[in-house]
């Protein structure tokens, strides 16, 4: 469909588009466009959930685009990761591409603008662009880039060349008009490009900036949203006018408000603490993650998402607010607990985690945990390996309810023994009960003795009662 070039066929393309724009039908395609220079946060990946549920809710498509052009700072292994965190969370994609392996693509594209009077070269160094910006700040003016370079004859342009100098590349943008668009977040938004400085799309080595790469997979995606961080707002205006240099109709656009930590400052600044990676290790669960990005700034309770597909069914860009959100991680590690202690069986049942844990177990301990980390405690205590936890004033008494142990290990066992035990030593309450949880769970704390006791063999349990680890 797209695979000749940029926009072969723009009036064809911009009637789709135009008909997309208004709200979501069916195909929609999206991007998550991450620079795999670090490991996905939860500043970064809130693109990708909401480009996701975008995707899922319209029946569309949701392509996963590495923005890997800057090779002296990409690294392969945060592809991988990249990838591997996105499975994690439980968002699929529908395609992969990679920019690193569409240079010619951007190249003939740059060819097309240069042909059209819309890329032209300038020679200015950082050095002299700086102090341009300085003279213009001094005289109180905007510090946009004065287009010196347009005005360069045939013969100065050779003499800079022959000095040494390569151009880098600018983008003409068109003056005369405001840009407008119809933000599905922000609303009605209009930019000034005058304000704007032309912005350069191609470096003095050739070598291409984020804008060109963007807009050409863009169009030849068939990209119909793209959603994003505020951050990119002005970028919009730019990259407007550069789907329409190009031939093609810009896609919707909707900018989400940033996300700021608890201290009020941007996330993104505190990325090591937020990273997927340390949620993970700390034991957060996935769907909470996607559940208060999701719900974030819309009014909605993460609390109430159960399950993706819930999130899925009434996922809506209008029920975004317009201002930042924040989010602290207390926040975060509530609604993993929740997320856990509601999650059904078959929802977990192929986790790592979750190896040598059957529905029952699970049905039993769920809502104890903390996390998933926890798990491992719960299994042991069904299946061996823990040490008992005895106080000494408790040694008699246990080794006594250890003879009592009913030999019938079915349904009310722990009820029976328990009202057995009470009668022969006279104990009751948090006395009676305490010293065997401890002793056979190792833990002052968990799941219900009457539910879990069924679970863990008889035998472990005397041998932990009589003060032995098993
Ligand atoms: N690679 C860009 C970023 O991570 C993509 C922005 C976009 O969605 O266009 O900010």
């Amino acid at each position: 469909m797209h695979r000749n070039g940029i926009a072969e066929n723009p009036e064809k393309k911009g009637e789709a588009a135009a008909t997309r724009r208004e709200g979501a039908g069916a195909g929609v395609v999206v991007r998550f466009a991450p620079s795999p220079t670090g490991l996905l946060h939860l500043g970064n990946v809130r693109a990708a959930v909401l480009n996701w549920l975008f995707a899922r809710r319209h029946g569309g498509r949701f392509v996963l685009r590495f923005d890997d052009t800057d090779p002296g700072r990409v690294r392969e292994e945060y592809v991988a990761a990249i990838r591997e965190d996105l499975a994690w969370l439980g968002l699929d994609w529908d395609e992969e591409i990679r920019q690193s392996a569409r240079i010619d693509r951007y190249r003939r594209a740059a060819e097309r603008l240069k042909e059209a009077g819309r890329l032209y070269p300038c020679y200015e160094t950082p050095e002299e662009l700086d102090l341009k910006r300085r003279v213009q700040r001094m005289r109180g003016r905007p510090p946009v880039y004065d287009r010196a370079a347009l005005g360069l004859s045939e013969e100065e342009r050779s003499r800079l060349e022959a000095e040494g100098r390569r151009p880098h590349w600018r983008f003409l943008l068109e003056t005369d008009a405001p840009v407008e668009w119809d933000d599905l977040i922000r609303g009605r938004q209009r930019i000034d490009p005058a304000s704007l400085s032309d912005p350069v799309l191609v470096r003095e080595d050739g070598s291409f900036l984020y804008l060109l790469p963007s807009v050409v997979d863009d169009i030849e995606l068939g990209i119909t949203h793209v959603i994003r961080g505020e951050d990119h707002v002005t970028n919009t205006a730019e990259q407007i006018q550069l789907v329409t240099a190009l031939g093609g109709r810009p896609p919707a656009f909707a900018h989400f408000p940033l996300l700021l930590a608890a201290d009020g400052r941007p996330l993104s600044k505190r990325a090591g603490d937020a990273s997927l990676r340390r949620l993970r290790e700390e034991g957060v669960e996935p769907l909470a993650i996607v559940a208060l990005l999701a719900t974030l700034g819309t009014g909605r309770a993460a609390e109430s998402v159960t399950s993706l597909d819930a999130l899925v069914a009434d996922f809506d860009l209008a029920a975004f607010s317009k201002a930042a959100v924040r989010l602290d991680s207390d926040q975060l590690h509530r609604l993993s607990r929740h997320a856990l202690h509601h999650l059904p069986w078959a929802a977990v049942a192929d986790r790592a985690e979750l190896a040598g844990v059957g529905p029952e177990l699970w049905e039993v301990v769920r809502g104890n945990l903390d996390s998933l980390v926890d798990l491992g405690h719960w299994k042991r205590v069904v299946a061996g390996g823990i040490a008992p936890v005895i106080a000494d004033a408790d040694r008699g008494f246990l080794a006594e309810a250890a003879e009592l142990l009913p030999e019938d290990w079915s349904g009310d066992v722990w009820s029976r023994w328990t009202a057995e035990v009470r009668a022969r030593t006279g104990r009751k309450g948090r006395a009676l009960f305490l010293p065997l949880r401890r002793a056979i769970t190792g833990r002052e704390r968990g799941p219900e003795m009457s539910r879990l006791l069924p679970l863990i063999p008889r035998a472990l349990v005397e041998r932990r009662l009589k003060g032995e680890e098993a």
